[in-house]
Order: C-alpha cells, then structure tokens, then sequence
C-alpha cells in the first residue's frame, strides 16, 4: 500500500544544475530506503542534463504548450518535453494560472496534448481563500473539473487538489477536510469518465515533515505535491522514506 502514494516535488524556479545534480545524487544513493513512489519536476532548462545522468529517478515538467511545433517563442511542447525523458507534465499550477493567465481552454488543450505524448499530466486545481469563505470550494473545483478533462479519454492522469490559499502559506486544511474533497473530486471526474475512477487525488499546498505524515496516512490521499519542502534534501528525503503505518 505504501508504494501507492506518489510524491511529486515542484522544484518550480530553482536551483542551478549544480546544486541539482546533488540533490538528485543523495537522492539516487537512498533509493532504497525511499519507501513512496516520486517525482522530481525541476525547472526546464535543467531537465535533459539531469535525466541523462540519473536515469533512474523519474523527472516531470511543470508546464509545457498545447501545440506540438509552431512560433511560440519560449515555450516547450509535451513532444518535445517527452523526447528529453519527462513521463509526467504538471498543468493547472495556480501560479500560471495567476501569472500567464492560464483558463479552462487553454488547460483543456495542454491535457489533451500531454495525453497525446504518451504522458501523463498532474492536473492542479484548488480554490482561492474568497472563493472557500463563500463555501463555493466545490462548486469551483467542479468547474475546473468538467471543463478541462476529457471525457473519452483512456490513459492515466494524475489530480492536485492545491488550496490557493495553503500554497506557501505555512495553513494547510484540516485533514478531514482534504478527505472530504479528495472524495468529492473522485465522485466528480468518476462520472466524468469511468477510466478515471482509479485516478491518484494528491493534496498540494505547505507540506512539510510533520502533517506530510498525517496525509500520508489517509487512505484518501494518493500523495503529496511538494513545492518549497521539496528544496532541501533532508526534509524532502523524510517525506519520502516515511513509512505509513
Ligand atoms: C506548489 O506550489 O505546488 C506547492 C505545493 O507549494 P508549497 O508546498 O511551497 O506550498
């Protein structure tokens, strides 16, 4: 059961490739006692470099184009993402969302893309702090859920339930309340389309070594999506080798 969970961590923009490389190193030399199934999406331009060397950790991205070639200067296709060894994309991420205007069309069609690579995308979604006071989380995540995921789809995803407020934040919601989403986001994207129904629902939003473990003990929470305690190797490397009880 211990080996269900998945622990993704979003380096998002840091580290050079130096400081990198000797995370992914320690990290390679525990492998054995690590007792959870990661990830590690690191910035972009890091990634080839890292995937050549440590070709046994499983690398992402945290974002990639819906189109596969074409002018768009900056961006990297799920294609291209693939040909560099990533078997995951992270899309939904609240700050694109919040800093390149990212909306249910264009996420609808980055899935759609990643899926079409052979990949498998870490959709995020997660509602803002007015939107929880006004009691509209579900009917938000609803929204997101229904408008972005395809309906016919039969390869893997993969869900990041990330409370906008609890990113960074240092506040997390109470276990409970996770459970109680995560169960609705099931009971959502099952009706959307029946292959979803054995999808991972991670929680995301200021996880550290301590409630990492409260939320890895609940049957309901598939893994972790890790932003700032994914940095440094000692913390990150606890969430990973915890043994669920
Ligand atoms: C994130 O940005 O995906 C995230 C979960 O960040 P943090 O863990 O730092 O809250």
């Amino acid at each position: 059961m211990n080996k269900d969970k998945l622990i993704v961590a979003n380096w998002k923009m840091n580290f050079l490739y130096n400081n990198a490389s000797i995370f992914c190193k320690k990290i390679s030399s525990k492998r054995k006692s690590i007792k959870n199934k990661f990830i590690i999406c690191p910035p972009t331009a890091l990634i080839s470099k890292l995937s050549l060397r440590f070709n046994k950790i499983t690398f992402g991205a945290q974002d990639c184009h819906y189109e596969k070639f074409g002018a768009f200067t900056g961006d990297n296709s799920a294609a291209m993402l693939k040909n560099i060894n990533c078997k995951y994309i992270i899309t939904g991420h609240s700050e694109r969302r919040k800093f390149y205007n990212e909306n249910n069309v264009i996420l609808k069609k980055k899935i759609k893309s990643i899926i079409n690579a052979n990949l498998v995308p870490i959709f995020c979604i997660g509602e803002d702090i007015s939107v929880k006071r006004k009691g509209n989380t579900k009917k938000h995540l609803l929204n997101q859920l229904i408008n972005v995921l395809p309906k016919n789809n039969k390869k893997k995803i993969v869900i990041a339930y990330e409370p906008i407020w609890a990113i960074g934040s240092g506040k997390t919601p109470k276990i409970e309340e996770i459970e109680e989403i995560n169960l609705y986001i099931k009971s959502v994207i099952r009706k959307i389309n029946t292959n979803y129904k054995n999808t991972k629902i991670l929680y995301g939003g200021s996880v550290n070594k301590e409630n990492s473990k409260i939320f890895l003990n609940n049957n309901n929470v598939n893994g972790l999506l890790v932003g700032g305690s994914s940095l440094d190797f000692n913390t990150f490397y606890s969430i990973l080798s915890y043994k669920i009880l």
